[in-house]
């Protein structure tokens, strides 16, 4: 029987090994290295308030999400969708969720048991990588990479394996990718549109990640919270190459797409297998969460095309603001094809070191970044060492003011 069919069976006669003693048999929640004890997030979040810096560093939005959800959310509420929803979300989420996936992509599901509501895509990821990975399983990821996985690959007790992503376009190299991909890859865990780089892989890059789990045997857990921020290129879902559907848990949020970050509502779909075996673990992290926010998610998620299509239109038009501002300051600019993360090389201003210089931006100039290199394992880091990255989904008059402060970077250094 191979891996794949091994989880499948598990996952149908519920015996997977219970997440809890993985965990316990040696967490390593601070990932290989273990320089976080707060997240890189939270540290610059609370610098920027301290010094009253614009926080461009942790990716949230400041104006929030459509008023028809925030409506619905209050309905909710008043009507008394207050206590705990399903473990596996409210049907109509489900149902929107279906329907989302196939207006939007083609692709069919049972919302009865291809679909599951997590708390923020946060969770679902951290439910999948303790689903199905272990002692003696590898993760591979794309470096940079988000700083989730690290911390629940540690956690699951599996090895996490990287395939760099390679400047200046921050895509794949499909060579290094097929020489890191093994028999022990138990998961490739994709993130596209990726944060922090910003690409949006193409069809012939996911398609040689499809192949590769095939030869291998692994499951793909692909992470794509950015799917209707994209600029211009086409976001392909990794469900919908040719063989992928029946080994592929794919993840999303309405954080993003609605910018209600705060709401944590996300869901993972695929093969009624691999989703029980999600829900299986999920039971134990948070059961359920945001019964009135589901419901405001599932009205989102019926929205007309011009607010999908306005998504993409008003974010491209913030993030030329601040390339315009971010070259004006003497950066080098890597524009993003999706995301609402921009990254700069610092080098050209002779900065050798973005961490350092992260921690200190905001004292220097009042504006608040993310350094690059905390989301990689230490060789990634030198390879990223001066990196930022800044987040574009302000208010065109705060990227414009922080445009005007970043220009006196130079002489402040
Ligand atoms: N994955 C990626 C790539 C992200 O950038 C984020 C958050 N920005 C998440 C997952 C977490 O999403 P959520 O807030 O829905 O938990
Ligand atoms: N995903 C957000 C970012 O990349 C941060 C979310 C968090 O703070 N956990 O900036």
């Amino acid at each position: 029987m191979s891996r794949t069919d091994r989880t499948l069976a598990q996952g149908r006669q519920g015996t997977l090994q219970a997440p809890w003693q993985r965990a316990a048999a040696g967490a390593n929640l601070l990932g290989a290295d273990g320089r976080l004890d707060v997240t890189i997030f939270e540290e610059i979040t609370t610098l920027a308030v301290r010094t009253g810096a614009i926080n461009l560093g942790q990716g949230f939005p400041d104006e929030d999400g459509p008023d028809v959800m925030a409506e619905a959310a209050r309905d909710a509420i008043a009507s008394g969708a207050n206590q705990y929803a399903p473990g596996k979300g409210i049907p109509a989420l489900r149902d929107a969720i279906a329907a989302h996936q196939q207006r939007f992509y083609g692709l069919d599901l049972d919302p009865e048991d291809q679909i599951v509501v997590t708390t923020g895509a946060t969770e679902a990821i951290a439910a999948a990588l303790l689903a199905l990975t272990g002692p003696g399983d590898e993760v591979l990821t794309f470096e940079p990479f988000y700083d989730s996985y690290g911390a629940v690959i540690g956690l699951s007790g599996a090895t996490h394996t990287t395939s760099p992503l390679v400047a200046p376009d921050f895509h794949p190299d499909l060579d290094a990718l097929e020489a890191a991909v093994s028999d022990r890859t138990r998961v490739i865990l994709v993130n596209n549109p990726h944060n922090p780089m910003g690409s949006v892989f193409t069809h012939t890059e996911l398609t040689r990640i499809v192949e590769l789990a095939h030869r291998h045997d692994a499951v793909i857990i692909t992470d794509e919270v950015y799917e209707h921020l994209t600029f211009g290129v086409q976001h392909v879902p990794v469900a919908t190459l040719p063989g992928a559907a029946e080994r592929t848990l794919t993840i999303s949020s309405a954080g993003k797409t609605f910018s209600f970050t705060g709401w944590k509502v996300g869901w993972v779909s695929g093969p009624p297998e691999l989703v029980a075996a999600v829900r299986t673990v999920k039971q134990f992290l948070s059961y359920s969460s945001g019964t009135p926010f589901q419901a405001a998610v599932a009205a989102g998620l019926a929205m007309d095309d011009a607010f999908y299509g306005g998504i993409s239109s008003t974010l491209q038009a913030k993030r030329d603001i601040l390339a315009d501002g971010l070259r004006t300051a003497g950066l080098e600019v890597f524009l993003p094809e999706g995301t609402y993360f921009i990254n700069v090389d610092t080098a050209p201003l002779g900065v050798t070191d973005a961490t350092a210089l992260a921690r200190r931006l905001p004292e220097l100039v009042g504006v608040a970044a993310i350094p690059v290199p905390v989301f990689c394992h230490p060789e990634g880091a030198e390879r990223t060492k001066s990196l930022l990255r800044f987040a574009f989904c302000k208010r065109p008059e705060v990227l414009e003011e922080a445009a005007a402060r970043l220009a006196q970077l130079k002489d402040r250094l």
